[in-house]
């Protein structure tokens, strides 16, 4: 998932470092706007576009676009609702063995991990996710008109899978030996509930402390680069009373209705545009019958910024918003001995994080989106990058090429754009960057 919103340059300031912003500061002064990369000294690892290797494998990118396509396609017909990966991860599995990667495996909580690579440099990741938001009972099978196909996950994120399939494939068939360790990753719990629970089992569990950049490939698009997090907290707040007879114990305090309060106040509420700071009251439930008077009724609410304090401040305030819908509608029944109690269950907590656009990592992927011919920018959004940048591991987000949308909808498309082989293109070149290559 990844509704992402351009960077803007307070944003990128108000997540730089304290040290990073006086160096600006004192920089800026010294030069014009245009000389400041480079003054800072904020260099990426090059990109190694002269090599044999890799320019073999860009060719068979190319060549091979159309099977990129096909990969997209076949592994999006194998349901994977949250929690029910295997039937997708067996067949990623299955497709990495084709390809010789003899030491494929899945873990233990369902991601599919292949590695290649000398083992003398740094360590890098790059995972597409296997999961969907779509429920078991989901239609998966995709129809193509042209260049379009249409199809649940087909873009989120069937695409990142066939990016990953792709490098996968031509790093063998290119004979292109990383030189430090590349993990190619299909990983589960992207999404909502998922909480990010595949790269978070990756990042403390199977590999801690022990992956230098993690990659994430998520969704269709261009050069757009995610370096910053949008975190989330997002609960089930459950409103509790004795409840009784609509009519028989009239007087008595609602728990219906203290939500009903509580909603009305939330939807007031005012939150900052720059760090942009949303909520969002999403799913209402509870009730027995019309003349009840309910002894539950549940919301679930999200919340999300780019800011850790701004994200603080409105779970700050939706809570406060909940306690006084609660102490109006007790107000409202004076001599009701009925108390109402208030429960969080915790849905999903994202972290908040980012990186400065002058971040080796963030510059070595804006650099490979100039040579393969598009423009670089950088944004904001909630994706498995989430986790490792919360850890202060370097970790982007970058797109698989090709046009999408419609996510997290049954109406989702993929258009393939003539240049949609330059999504592939874009991870084996970080990668090559981050890695090194063996020559
Ligand atoms: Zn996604």
């Amino acid at each position: 998932m990844r509704p992402s919103f351009p960077a803007r340059a307070a944003a990128v300031r108000a997540v730089a470092p304290r040290a990073v912003r006086i160096a600006l500061a004192t920089v800026a002064a010294a030069f014009c706007a245009t000389a400041l990369p480079s003054a800072l000294g904020a260099q990426g690892s090059p990109i190694p576009l002269t090599d044999p290797a890799v320019q073999r494998a860009m060719a068979a990118m190319q060549a091979q676009q159309a099977w990129t396509l096909e990969q997209q396609i076949s592994i999006c017909e194998v349901p994977a609702p949250p929690f029910a990966e295997e039937r997708r991860a067996a067949e990623f599995h299955r497709r990495l063995k084709s390809f010789g990667y003899a030491d494929a495996w899945i873990d233990s909580i369902g991601n599919v991990i292949a590695r290649i690579g000398r083992g003398d440099g740094p360590v890098v990741m790059i995972a597409g996710h296997l999961d969907t938001v779509f429920p078991e009972e989901t239609d998966v099978r995709t129809t193509r008109t042209g260049n379009r196909v249409a199809g649940p996950g087909i873009g989120d994120d069937c695409r990142g899978l066939a990016v990953v399939l792709t490098l996968a494939k031509v790093l063998k068939e290119a004979k292109l030996e990383p030189r430090g360790t590349v993990y190619l990753v299909g990983n589960v719990g992207e999404e909502g509930p998922g909480n990010l629970r595949g790269v978070r089992y990756l990042m403390n569990t199977k590999f801690p402390r022990k992956i230098d950049y993690f990659i994430s490939v998520d969704g269709a698009g261009g050069g757009n680069i995610t370096s910053r997090a949008v975190g989330s907290h997002r609960y089930t707040i459950s409103f509790e009373g004795p409840g009784g007879h609509s009519y028989g114990a009239f007087g008595m305090a609602n728990p219906m209705h203290a939500m009903g309060r509580a909603i009305a106040k939330i939807a007031e509420l005012q939150v900052p545009t720059n760090p942009k700071t949303t909520f969002n009251v999403g799913i209402v439930r509870g009730g027995t019958s019309v003349n009840t008077i309910t002894p539950l009724a549940q919301m679930d609410v999200d919340m999300r910024s780019e800011s850790a304090a701004s994200l603080k401040e409105i779970d700050r305030m939706i809570r406060a918003a909940v306690d006084a819908g609660v102490a109006e509608e007790k107000a409202r029944w004076p001599n009701s001995r009925a108390g109402i109690t208030v429960k969080y269950d915790t849905i999903g907590i994202r972290p908040t994080g980012g990186q400065a656009d002058d971040a080796p990592i963030v510059q070595t992927a804006m650099a490979a989106v100039r040579a393969i011919g598009w423009t670089p920018s950088t944004g904001a959004s909630s994706t498995d990058a989430n986790l490792p940048i919360s850890m202060g591991i370097p970790a982007i987000t970058i797109n698989g090429g090709g046009r999408g949308g419609g996510a997290h909808g049954t109406e989702e498309y993929y258009e393939e754009t003539p240049d949609a082989y330059k999504g592939p293109q874009l991870a084996l070149l970080i990668v090559a960057a981050l890695a090194g290559v063996v020559r």
